[in-house]
């Protein structure tokens, strides 16, 4: 009997095309295994380790107006977690970097969230020896999206703080980019449940670590920090500290504790996918006067204004 002869059985729902219609795909371009294609087209095998067992490393840069930002960043990030996890890609930094432009370029985005991954892939005689797996690298450009909507962009997010405890850095190196999100999953669950709109979760001190793809700075006194154990060390954070840098703003990298959150003047949080992102809530508890903060407002527009600086932006070729 060959598999095509299998009827579905009449009593299991009618599922086989919730995966597959390309209407459900955002608008955009994948490339892998060596082409270009639609975003519904890009599918790695189930076999494949980055999905196994999420061993993968990957990036996220973004297009605005049809410039990168801070690709350089990026792509030291992308090596360097590549380096780390012993992967190995058949591509050269230029290489890689001429395929995320093509991507954009294909998909015609302006603005787009691009991504590059690179996943430990599989072994052709099924080895379990991850040194005998062929490493594969994903790279694809879809609509730019943020952590925040619009609303929650000028009024602030409401965030709640959970139990959740990031991974120990000691089992997964949180300087390389991946995927081990079930804490900060775990943490999101645990926010809705609570009324709020996102979560922050902590570090295994009991400090507050960082959120589902975000990471947190507090402003006291004119003076600005964000967690220095355990987290992703974000380009948007790194871009915080080059601005204050500028603009004469003191910044550091410390522990910091789940009351300061709450006691704060300002709170924000940062990610390629969305920026600068006020928060006006904690646990139900207003900051300061439950306002966007005049800081926050401050790093936030400089770092738009820096989209259009070739120094911190490089230009996509269109066709
Ligand atoms: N922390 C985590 C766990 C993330 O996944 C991300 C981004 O996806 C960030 C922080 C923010 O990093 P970046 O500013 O580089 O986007």
């Amino acid at each position: 009997m060959s598999i095509a002869t299998i009827k579905p059985q009449a009593e299991l729902p009618q599922v086989e095309s919730r995966h597959a219609d390309a209407r459900r795909y955002p608008q955009g371009v994948a490339y892998m295994d060596g082409q270009y294609l639609p975003m519904s087209e890009a599918k790695i095998s189930v076999l494949d380790w980055g999905f196994l067992h999420s061993d993968a490393t990957y990036d996220t840069v973004h297009v605005w107006d049809g410039r990168f930002f801070r690709l350089d960043l990026h792509m030291d990030r992308f090596f360097k977690g590549m380096e780390r996890l012993r992967m190995k890609l058949p591509y050269s930094r230029g290489e890689i970097e001429a395929v995320l432009s093509n991507c954009v370029a294909l998909s015609g985005h302006k603005s787009a969230y691009v991504e590059m991954i690179c996943t430990r892939g599989g072994s052709p005689t099924f080895s379990r020896d991850p040194r005998e797996s062929q490493n594969r690298f994903i790279a694809f450009s879809v609509p730019f999206g943020s952590v925040a909507n619009k609303e929650q962009l000028e009024r602030g997010l409401h965030v709640a703080v959970s139990d959740s405890v990031r991974i120990s850095p000691k089992s997964v190196d949180p300087t390389i980019k991946n995927y081990h999100w079930l804490d900060l999953v775990k943490g999101l669950f645990d926010a809705y449940d609570s009324g709020a709109e996102t979560a922050l979760i902590l570090d295994t001190n009991g400090n507050v670590a960082e959120g589902p793809g975000f990471n947190v700075f507090t402003v006291k006194d004119g003076k600005l920090k964000t967690p220095g154990f355990g987290v992703l060390p974000g380009i948007t954070r790194q871009s915080v500290f080059d601005l204050c840098g500028e603009v004469g703003l003191s910044a550091e990298a410390a522990d910091l504790p789940r009351e300061e959150l709450g006691n704060a003047d300002e709170v924000f949080i940062t990610s390629t996918a969305g920026g600068i992102m006020p928060v006006t809530r904690v646990d139900g508890k207003p900051i300061a006067d439950g306002k966007v903060g005049a800081i926050t407002r401050q790093i936030k527009d400089l770092y738009w204004e820096k989209h259009s600086d070739p120094a911190w932006s490089t230009a996509v070729s269109y066709p």
